[in-house]
Formats: structure tokens, sequence, C-alpha cells
């Protein structure tokens, strides 16, 4: 077991001493067998929050009425949920009810998928009931019971299908892509903001192509933010193999890029996806360089809006969608910029208005920013005589 599992296996021995089931569940166990690293470890236990609040001196209340409860012990906190059923799923996304239970079973039951429903014993020993380890081993996505039924519980079970596709370069069985076409439109229930989420992940994922594709053949692309009107593009992105995004920033640049929205178009679109004004600026910024890039228009000027992380990021999706580009040239242009953040200019807008006498004002912050041009395109030194000269001369 990976080192994250025997340190929590006291975790679960002592829920055990108590007279409780405990278990790894979910994504960490199957992470563990695809030998993949582990980013957090959930446990399921027989007992109630409230059982688990007596057991262990220090938790928190992560999500008490969905029945988890955070340990926290040797300074890490592991999530614990209570064996739990759900019902009711009126609205297609949220149970009605949550029942707390004692039977993994059931807990079980309730999963997504096969290779999402295993079980792990702090023993070592696998608790399979769907069959999940053999869809492990044959790469192979497919829902626990009926996917009809299970999509029409809870949509966003299609999206997390494509992106797992993505992230684990798996298949999705035949039957688990057919009660995707038969309920894509259920999409259209689901929080944009919650679709964008698995979306990105799909982007960022090894094999973005597969889940795409699935998207494509079963229409759910048809119910995204992102791609409802896009059929052409995802028919283009489909054909790509070059895959490697690292940031929801780079995920969502490939998909503004690649869809041709004009930049003055960008924001209102993003915002439409409830993303953080930091997000959509980083995105529209990387847009615009992508756009110089193909045009073999990169200036000063661009350059200079740029960072390090942004300058990956538009790399990242130039080598996605094949566009030429030298990025040692382009760092190396980058890094000879003579400054590379306004506050380098050698003259502050207070040194002008008291020595050049330009009134504060519009002009001055237009004064500015020629000056910063001109320092950047070589025009003028960075010296406070070369500035204040070219000043008057701007003033007129
Ligand atoms: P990741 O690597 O993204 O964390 P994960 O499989 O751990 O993948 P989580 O969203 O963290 O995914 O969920 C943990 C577990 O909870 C899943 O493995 C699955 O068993 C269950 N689960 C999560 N979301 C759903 C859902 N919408 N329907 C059914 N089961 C779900
Ligand atoms: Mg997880």
């Amino acid at each position: 077991l990976p080192t994250e599992f025997k340190e929590a296996e006291p975790v679960l021995a002592q829920i055990e001493a108590a007279g409780f089931e405990a278990y790894f569940v979910g994504g960490c166990v199957r992470d563990t067998i695809l030998g993949q690293p582990l980013h957090d470890i959930d446990i399921a236990t027989s007992a109630y929050p409230s059982e688990i609040k007596a057991i262990f001196s220090r938790t928190v209340d992560t999500g008490i009425e969905h029945g988890t409860v955070m340990i926290l012990d040797h300074g890490k906190g592991y999530e614990t949920t209570t064996f739990r059923t759900e019902s009711g799923y009126q609205d297609f996304r949220r149970p009605d009810e949550v029942t707390f239970v004692r039977s993994l079973a059931e807990d079980l039951q309730r999963r997504d998928f096969t290779i999402n429903a295993l079980a792990l014993k702090r023993t070592g020993e696998v608790i399979d009931l769907f069959d999940g380890l053999h869809d492990l081993t044959n790469c192979l996505i497919r829902a626990v019971g009926n996917p009809d039924e299970r999509f029409h519980e809870d949509a966003l079970r299609m999206m997390r299908a494509v992106r797992f596709a993505s992230q684990l370069d798996f298949e999705i069985d035949p039957e688990t892509i057919q009660g995707i076409t038969d309920n894509a439109t259920l999409l259209s229930k689901i929080a944009v903001e919650r679709i964008q989420v698995e979306l990105e992940k799909l982007f960022m994922g090894t094999n973005p192509t597969r889940g795409l594709q699935v998207m494509l053949e079963t229409n759910l692309f048809k119910y995204t933010p992102t791609l409802a009107d896009q059929r052409t593009t995802l028919q283009d992105l489909v054909a790509l193999d070059n895959w490697y995004l690292t940031s929801p920033v780079s995920a969502l640049a490939t998909l503004m890029f690649a869809g041709g929205y004009a930049d003055e178009t960008i924001p209102d679109l993003l915002k439409q996806w409830k993303l953080s004004n930091d997000c959509i600026k980083e995105t529209r910024l990387v847009v615009q360089f992508l756009d110089a890039l193909q045009k073999q228009q990169v200036t000063p000027e661009l350059l200079f809006r740029m960072n390090a992380k942004r300058l990956q990021w538009a790399h990242e999706v130039a080598q996605v969608l094949n566009i030429e580009h030298d990025q040692a040239t382009i760092l190396r242009d980058y890094e000879e910029l003579p400054i590379h953040d306004s506050h380098e200019l050698a003259i502050k807008g207070g040194d002008l208005i008291t020595t050049v006498g330009i009134k504060p004002g519009p002009q001055l912050g237009q004064i500015i920013r020629q000056l910063q041009v001109a320092v950047l395109t070589q025009k003028a030194k960075n010296q406070p005589i070369d500035l204040i000269a070219l000043a008057s001369k701007l003033k007129g």
C-alpha cells in the first residue's frame, strides 16, 4: 500500500476498534490500483457522524448533513463519510433525501462508475461488488447498474464519464454511451460552473480526444456552455493528438482560440460560465498572444503584457493547436525587454507633473503609456533625461 494509506491506517483501525467498519473508497483506490499518484484519501464508514466525533478528539464538520466529518490525525485531515443511500433526484442533479446506512454494499451502489465503486480494507483487501477491477484492467468506464437510471438521477455523471475517459485514457462502455445519448438533454439542468469544472478537467487530461469524441457522438456537447454551437471546432479538436494542457487558463484559451471567438467577446462569454475575473483576464491575454503568434505579429508591447506563466500557457496551447512558434526565441525576447513592469519606467507620473508641467488627468496617463512604448521599442532609453525630453515633446 502507498505511504498515504499506511499513514491513514491507524485511523481506520481506531474506527474498527470502536465496533464499526471503515474503508478507503473512490478515486484513491482506483488511482492506487492504476499506479497513479493520489491527491486525496476518502474514507467510508458504517459509523454515523456523531459516532465518529465520539471516537476522535479532533474533528471538523466539513459536510455533516451529507455525513462527512474530517478527522484530524498527526497533522493530516481525513474526510470520512458515513455509508449512505440517495433517493429522489427529482431535479436530475441532487438527491431529495440522503439516508445513512450501515451497509457498505448500499454505499458502493450509489457511486457513479464501477472503477469508482471499489473499497479497500486497511489490510489491503479490495471489495469489488461491480467488477470494477475487471473494468480497470480493461480500461473501461461503465456505470454502476442501469446507465439510463444513473444519468437520470444525476446528469453531471455524463460529464464525469467523458472527463474520466480523457483523464484515464479509458474507453466508455457501449451501454453507458447509449445512456449518455439518451439523457444528454438533461445536462441542461446542471449548473454551468459544475459542467465547466468537468470540461476543464477533460481538457487537462491525458487524452481529451477520447472525451470530446464521445461528447460529439452522443450530442452531449450541445448542452455544455462552451461547446454548444461548436460542432466543427469540436471536430477539429478531436483530430489533434499533441495534448498537454496544465491549467484551466490554457484549457479555456484552447477552446476560445480554436472556436475563433473575437477578442472583445471573450469576457462576456466567460462571465456566463461564472469564471473568476482573474481567470477571464488571464485567458484573454493568452488568446491575444496566440493570435499574434499565429499572425507572426508578436510586438514588444504585447510581450510586455505577458509573464512567465502566461508564456508557458500560450506555449502549451500553441503546441496543442500546432501554431508554429519558437518558444526559446520568445522567452529570450521577453527576458531582453528593457522593462517588465510599468514601475520600472525611469520616471514617475509625479516627476512629469513637476518637471515637465503636465497636468494630472488623462493626458498624463496617455504620455506615460507613450513613454512605455518608446522604451519597449527601444526608441527611447529608460533614463530620466531621455524620458523628460520625450515627454516635453509629446506634451506639445
Ligand atoms: P478525482 O480524481 O477527480 O478526485 P474521484 O473519483 O475521487 O476523482 P470525486 O469527485 O472526488 O471523484 O468523488 C469521490 C467519489 O465519490 C467517486 O470516486 C465516486 O465514487 C463518488 N462520486 C462522486 N461524484 C459522484 C456522482 N455525481 N455520482 C455518483 N457518485 C459520485
Ligand atoms: Mg477525489
